[in-house]
């Protein structure tokens, strides 16, 4: 079976839309269908991932060029495909991952001014063209999503509502270019029915 059909899932869109609730009640059911399943998150997972991750989420004062700060993205993204997703889908495993490749084109090139499509080319090397078998991109409207981050709401204030309507924006340009790959689900609803919604998909995907 060729590894782009493996069962590997993504979850993305933008804080707040539900996107780890969603991939760990995910994973519980895939487990329930008798699945081993590899959860993990991008950018972390791996030991490199998880330092380049503390660059580039912590507040500091460090200066990181919205090129740089893309290469960082994948090149924690290279080791965590090489160290945890190749191998486990290798040997049959399911693998759940909060965000992806996906991510980085929309937050650094449809929001942050970087051309999409060469982001896509630097992250099929970076990826060695792995490719999730379903992102389920979950959409909700910006201010909705920053008033269930509660006291986490600064990580939105940062950077304004003008920003992430910009990467909510992104989002839905690139699933609207790949309906087969990006399934946008309509994150306003409770957390069991959108469950629902992405488990009835996947299981048509032979999950
Ligand atoms: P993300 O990973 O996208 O930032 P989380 O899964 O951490 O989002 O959820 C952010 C907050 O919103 C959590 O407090 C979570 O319990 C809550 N939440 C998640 N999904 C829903 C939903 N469908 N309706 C209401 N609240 C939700």
């Amino acid at each position: 079976m060729p590894l782009s059909a493996s069962l590997f899932f993504t979850f993305d869109g933008i804080d707040g839309t539900g996107k780890s609730t969603q991939a760990r009640l995910f994973a519980e059911w895939l487990e329930s269908r008798g699945h081993d399943v590899v959860q993990c998150r991008d950018p972390g997972s791996t030991e490199l991932g998880e330092q380049i991750r503390s660059i580039l989420l912590t507040h500091s004062s460090l200066t990181i060029g919205s090129r740089s700060e893309t290469l960082l993205y994948m090149a924690a993204r290279a080791q965590l495909v090489e160290e945890v997703i190749q191998p486990a889908l290798s040997s049959g495993k399911a693998v759940v991952s909060d965000r992806f490749l996906l991510a980085n084109v929309v937050y650094q090139a449809h929001a942050g001014g970087l051309d999409a499509p060469q982001v896509w080319q630097v992250g099929a090397f970076a990826t060695s063209g792995m490719q999730p078998l379903r992102t389920y991109l979950l959409d909700l409207d910006v201010e909705l999503a920053a008033s269930r981050l509660k006291g986490d709401a600064d990580r939105m204030e940062r950077r304004g509502t003008k920003y992430f309507e910009a990467v909510r924006n992104g989002f839905l340009t690139e699933a609207s270019q790949q309906p087969d790959r990006i399934a946008i689900i309509d994150a306003r609803h409770s957390i069991d029915e959108i469950q629902l919604a992405i488990r009835q998909d996947a299981e048509k995907l032979g999950a």
